[in-house]
């Protein structure tokens, strides 16, 4: 009889599929099961992928031990795995990295957290009994119960399931008693496993008090019944669920979970990033009480380990959680819904680069679910897979109860500088419109999408700017104090950083270049504007949200909820104030410069812009009055502001897509960027120009290369980077040209990275 073979994935993101060999001593493993390889001189934990693969032909090593005799990781995830690993051209270890739980590879199962429970013995309780009839029980020591050994063993008596030691003190009874009463046999302690839950510690909303479902309207009646139809039909489903901002996409979400539930399946919700949904998952929580998982990397590894368990356990009908929660462990999946699913959080910016949205619909065909990908402003791919028929489309083409859109008004920020002078941020329209809303009591959300206090520091003699000593960039300028009473303009307490790699140091007050004491800012960021409005609005209050304010764990979550609870007026910030949000007191939105990401370099930068005014600008009159949004801009004819002015979506699609037909970009072509790292200049050129080379020779007529060229960011830590491109309509043969242009140059694979599909040309 031959030895059984095995495949599996160590995470060692540059390895592929190993073979080993399971000797006769040791158990068949199945597919999931974590098994000890040899790898080198090291031992490494790794999850089987396959059994009884073919022999490979050259002496194996052996498998030397299974840590599981059940799959630890269910097989569906395991080939979601693979997939992902062949999809997004990574290791097979990469991919599994990201499905597994913390410590999922050490083999440890404690890592649960454990409390200890207190309790009274049949022999205590018998004790207490005769002590407090007076017939002269006898304690530990066969003396009378001390007053405090008394206290103590009520107190551990008056809960049921025993108490804690902190809650033994808060009933009067005390810890230095327990030793003796134990010894004598009349306490009992039991260790009990205690789930660490995310929506106690305050980083989570609060969840509100159970909300009955509400009477839908007739849109969203209709909308419902079709997905309904979908999901009882088990069957594979892909939804595009199309609706403007306020149309009341959640109240759907829920109910399809609840009939998933109803149905003994589970429901999966992908939303962009908890931290700035809150009030999803705090929805779902008030809905499906503990029901309800949440998984997402904020979480505390702790926390995460205990719910992924309880997921994998079956205790939940519903899994809330960002990208990666896609590889959840659920074993009886009937529904996937991904929310705001044009967001670009979904895309991993390291290996593996999967996008969860895409990797949802995968698993959603595997599992014969139903998959709901909601947007008011979704990608031109998912759009253009619901124009082709691959997806269902359903519209939601009015807020509820027929509230009105916001009226979005453009200001030609050439012509407020022209009449108002050229140092203008926030514009007299602006300006008369917030006023108006702090007397009316009313809140208000400003944004601008870049943060710091301004862009660049430039010299006006010679036209040096600082720039980071280990990328491409200029240094952005950020003040060390602000809020209320800082001052703006004291560059002592300024430092000059980068966004891509921190790097930081102090502004000098002459040019490093020319010595011209003429060092000047440029360009305004978030912190600028919460300083100017702050001078223009003595009294206002306002909170900054990006990502310099909300470092700190929760802090997002407490600023939104102050504002929630209308102790704040008004929230100026990144796109981080664009997302989602429903806070029905906002009635006046404004953008401060709408062309941030209009200059890019990027193909997407269209798409990019339209999306985020039309989200902000859904911000505003989701209450019962109206909003209006006030949008500056140098560009007022561009066609992503005006389109987004008449919350046109159709328009800009056909616009758009338009363009990348006549370019030959991604939703008509497959793309994948390949940057390639260098030491020097001409090190990561010459690399690029080889692994380039080599695709051309693999790659058919049907996939073209383009480039080598210098990548947009063509320095970043201190690396030189050249990149070039694959575009073709037939990604496997894209892949497989990759695969072995990598194979024949092994030097490159570590020094390139893949992007496929990539979101940015960076
Ligand atoms: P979307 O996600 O589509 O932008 P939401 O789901 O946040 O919109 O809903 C917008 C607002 O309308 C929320 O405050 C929500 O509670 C409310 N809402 C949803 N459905 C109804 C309904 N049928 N009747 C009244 N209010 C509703
Ligand atoms: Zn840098």
């Amino acid at each position: 009889m031959s030895a059984c073979l095995v495949a599996v994935a160590v995470p060692v993101p540059s390895l592929g599929r190993l073979t080993y060999r399971v000797p006769a001593d040791l158990p068949r493993p199945v597919v999931g099961a974590r098994v000890t390889v040899p790898l080198g001189s090291r031992h490494l934990t790794g999850i089987v992928l396959a059994v009884d693969v073919g022999d490979e032909g050259h002496a194996l090593k052996d498998v030397t031990a299974v840590l599981d005799t059940d799959a630890f990781l269910p097989p569906d995830v395991v080939a979601l795995a693979v997939w992902v690993a062949d999809y997004y051209l990574a290791g097979p270890g990469a991919a599994l990295s990201v499905a597994l739980p913390p410590h999922g590879l050490t083999g440890r199962t404690d890592a649960f957290k454990t409390a200890r429970r207190l309790s009274v013995t049949p022999a205590g309780l018998d004790l207490l009994a005769a002590d407090e009839a007076g017939t002269g029980a006898l304690g530990p020591g066969g003396r009378a119960l001390s007053d405090v050994q008394r206290q103590t063993l009520r107190a551990a008596a008056s809960v049921p399931d025993g108490v804690s030691t902190a809650e033994l003190e808060t009933r009067g009874g005390s810890r230095s008693a327990v030793a003796r009463l134990r010894a004598a046999g009349l306490l009992s302690v039991r260790t009990v496993r205690v789930e660490r839950d995310p929506f106690v510690d305050g980083r989570h909303a609060s969840v509100p008090a159970a909300t009955s479902p509400r009477v839908l309207t007739d849109e969203q009646a209709s909308a419902f019944d079709a997905m309904a139809a979908w999901l009882d039909a088990r069957e594979f489903t892909p939804v595009l669920l199309h609706g403007v901002t306020g149309s009341g996409k959640t109240e759907l979400y829920l109910r399809l979970a609840e009939r998933a539930r109803a149905a003994g399946r589970q429901a999966l919700v992908l939303v962009p990033e908890i931290a700035l949904t809150p009030q999803v998952a705090a929805l779902f929580r008030s809905r499906f009480g503990d029901r309800v998982a949440i998984q997402h990397s904020a979480l505390a590894d702790g926390e995460r380990h205990d719910q992924w368990h309880r997921i994998r356990a079956g205790e939940v009908d519903v899994v809330v959680g960002t990208r990666s929660a896609v590889f959840a462990p659920c074993a009886r999946l009937g529904l996937i819904i991904v929310d705001e699913e044009h967001d670009s959080s979904y895309k991993q910016d390291e290996t593996p680069r999967y996008h969860g949205r895409d990797v949802a619909v995968v698993r959603a065909r595997t599992a014969g679910a139903l998959v709901v990908l909601g947007s008011a402003t979704p990608s031109l791919e998912s759009y253009a897979n619901a124009r082709a028929g691959r997806y269902q489309l359903v519209r939601l083409a009015r807020r509820v109860l027929d509230r009105p859109m916001a009226d979005v008004r453009l200001v030609s920020m050439r012509e407020e500088m022209a009449e108002a002078g050229g140092e203008v941020i926030v514009s007299r329209a602006l300006r008369e419109a917030l006023q108006q809303r702090l007397d009316r009591r009313e809140q208000a959300m400003i944004l601008l999408n870049r943060r710091g206090y301004a862009a660049a520091m430039l010299c006006r003699q010679c036209g040096h700017s600082l720039e980071c000593p280990q990328c491409s960039v200029s240094l952005a300028i950020h003040r060390r104090r602000s809020g209320p009473g800082a001052s703006p303009d004291d560059r002592r307490h300024w430092a000059a950083r980068c966004h891509y790699c921190n790097h930081a140091r102090g502004v000098p007050s002459a040019c490093p270049q020319c010595a011209a004491p003429y060092l000047e800012h440029v360009g305004i960021g978030t912190d600028r504007v919460e300083a100017e409005l702050r001078a223009q609005f003595p009294d206002i209050r306002m909170a900054r949200v990006d990502r310099d304010t909300v470092r700190r764990r929760g802090s997002l979550v407490r600023l939104l909820e102050r504002f929630a609870r209308r102790e704040l007026d008004v929230l100026v910030g990144t796109q981080m104030i664009a997302k989602g949000h429903d806070f029905p007191d906002v009635t006046l939105v404004g953008v401060i410069s709408a062309d941030v990401g209009l200059g890019l370099a990027d193909f997407r930068a269209a798409e990019r812009t339209f999306q985020l005014l039309t989200q902000v600008a859904g911000r505003a009159g989701r209450g019962e009055r109206r909003g209006e949004a006030i949008i500056q801009t140098l560009f007022p004819t561009h066609y992503s502001i005006t389109l987004a002015r008449t919350h046109d979506y159709e328009a800009f699609y056909d616009k758009e897509v338009a363009y990348r037909h006549a370019m030959r970009y991604p939703p008509q072509v497959a793309m994948v960027n390949v940057v390639v790292k260098g030491r020097t200049y001409d090190a990561a050129m010459q690399g690029a120009q080889d692994l380039a080379a080599a695709v051309r020779t693999e790659a058919g007529p049907a996939v073209t290369v383009m480039g080598p060229a210098p990548a947009p960011l063509a320095r970043l830590r201190g690396d030189y980077r050249a990149q070039f491109f694959l575009k073709g309509t037939h990604r496997p043969s894209m892949g497989q040209a990759l695969r072995r242009a990598l194979e024949a140059h092994p030097d490159l694979a570590r020094r390139a990275t893949l992007d496929v599909d990539p979101l940015t040309m960076l």
